[in-house]
């Protein structure tokens, strides 16, 4: 049979563009393929770059709120944090999961996690490489399964840092606020110090108020910065206090020194004006000028050898219609100490008759049983008065131990 010779070359030429095309077309599959690989390989090592850096910024962060202990916490408190970020960790598999450890420890657990996981991790993935073009998509299938790990590791990071944040936050409010209250209350108990000048009580009762308003700030800075300003108050109250104390004490070691002894003509008198000075008192002769600042009787104007009265806090009125004999008596001296005593009862408690007497004693016994132990009267001379109510006992002795103490109520 005869074949035209053109038809063979034609299906020569048909048979070999065939084969081209498959091969073309083989190929163009291959390229795709590889630079397909590459590609995403490229956008994969980018995701785990940021995923890494992500991360890494996140250990950062949680750093100071890693390092806080249970104490630094609020106490005893199961924190519920958000099940959505947390539902892919370990420790709450189950979505809607409660946190029921301490979020620090989570957080503690997690950052250890994440370090490890970074350490093992290459820093920096290179995004061309002839891995990219060796392994293309299993690289990237590899890396992108690695930056979706770091990026939840990094939310669950984040959540657990703000809570613990948040956590240290409220026992820092609850600390500050707990410290203002207990200075309140001491500023509330010194403002109830009738020793204290009434100017300096109201405004220790008004700083209190204005505390209390404070303390329910959220804001701790500003609930320690009250606290620091009423600490101040209360340390200046405090030292004005010691002051006056040490005043007192000063004032009793001096009235001690002052010997009870009669002079050339066997009178007290001096001894007893000496004894009312080393008090920081005057004395004014005469009770009838009394009057007017403490009531006083026409009978007690007669019988009182001396008297101190509250409102004039700087003098002892002594009696001048006195005969000889009685100021010829070292009793006269002594009468002299039980005042000086009532007016340092007055300076300790803001009166002469502080509640700290109790019922079995009262102000008179308690003032002589005070200039017997501390301002060096005797005792069986100030015993000798005539009215019962000067009578010393241990309940007297016991009062007067108390006020000295300082203790008034
Ligand atoms: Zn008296």
């Amino acid at each position: 049979m005869y074949v035209n010779e053109n038809e063979q070359r034609e299906i020569k030429r048909l048979k070999h563009e065939r084969r081209r095309t498959v091969l073309l077309t083989l190929l163009i599959t291959v390229l795709t393929i590889l630079v397909g690989g590459v590609v995403a390989r490229a956008q994969a090592a980018q995701n785990y770059n940021r995923a890494y850096h992500n991360l890494q910024s996140a250990v950062k962060s949680s750093a100071d709120m890693a390092s806080l202990s249970a104490d630094d916490v609020v106490a005893g408190e199961k924190l519920i944090v958000s099940s959505d970020s947390v539902a892919t960790t370990k420790h709450h598999q189950k979505s809607g999961a409660r946190v029921t450890d301490t979020a620090l420890n989570l957080l503690k657990s997690i950052r250890t996690d994440a370090e490890a996981e970074l350490k093992e991790s290459d820093s920096t993935v290179s995004q061309w490489s002839v891995r990219s073009i060796l392994n293309g998509w299993l690289d990237a299938q590899a890396l992108q399964n690695k930056a979706a790990q770091f990026n939840a590791r990094s939310r669950q990071l984040a959540v657990y840092t703000d809570a613990v944040s948040d956590s240290h936050q409220r026992k820092l409010l609850s600390d500050a606020r707990s410290a203002l209250n207990s200075t309140i209350l001491s500023v509330e108990t010194l403002a109830q110090n009738t020793t204290l000048s009434s100017d300096t009580r109201s405004k220790l009762a008004q700083e209190s108020l204005v505390a209390r308003r404070v303390s329910s700030s959220s804001s701790v800075s500003t609930v320690e910065a009250a606290r620091k300003e009423l600490d101040d108050l209360v340390n200046s109250v405090n030292d004005e206090i010691s002051r006056n104390n040490q005043d007192i004490l000063d004032i009793e070691a001096a009235v001690r020194t002052v010997k009870t002894t009669a002079d050339s003509s066997g009178s007290y008198v001096n001894s007893a004006v000496k004894i009312i000075h080393a008090g920081g008192l005057s004395e004014v002769w005469g009770l009838s000028a009394m009057r007017g600042a403490c009531a006083i009787t026409a009978e007690q104007q007669r019988s009182w050898m001396a008297a101190y009265c509250e409102s004039t806090p700087t003098q002892v009125y002594i009696n001048s219609t006195l005969g000889a004999e009685t100021t010829k008596d070292s009793y006269f001296a002594d009468a002299m100490r039980h005042e000086v005593a009532h007016h340092l009862i007055h300076r300790r408690c803001g009166t002469t008759e502080p509640a700290s007497i109790g019922d079995s004693a009262n102000a008179e016994s308690v003032a002589s049983s005070y200039a017997v132990l501390y301002l060096g009267a005797n005792a069986a001379t100030l015993n000798r008065a005539t009215d019962s109510r000067y009578y010393m006992n241990q309940a007297s002795d016991d009062a007067a131990a108390r006020i000295h103490a300082g203790q008034c109520s």
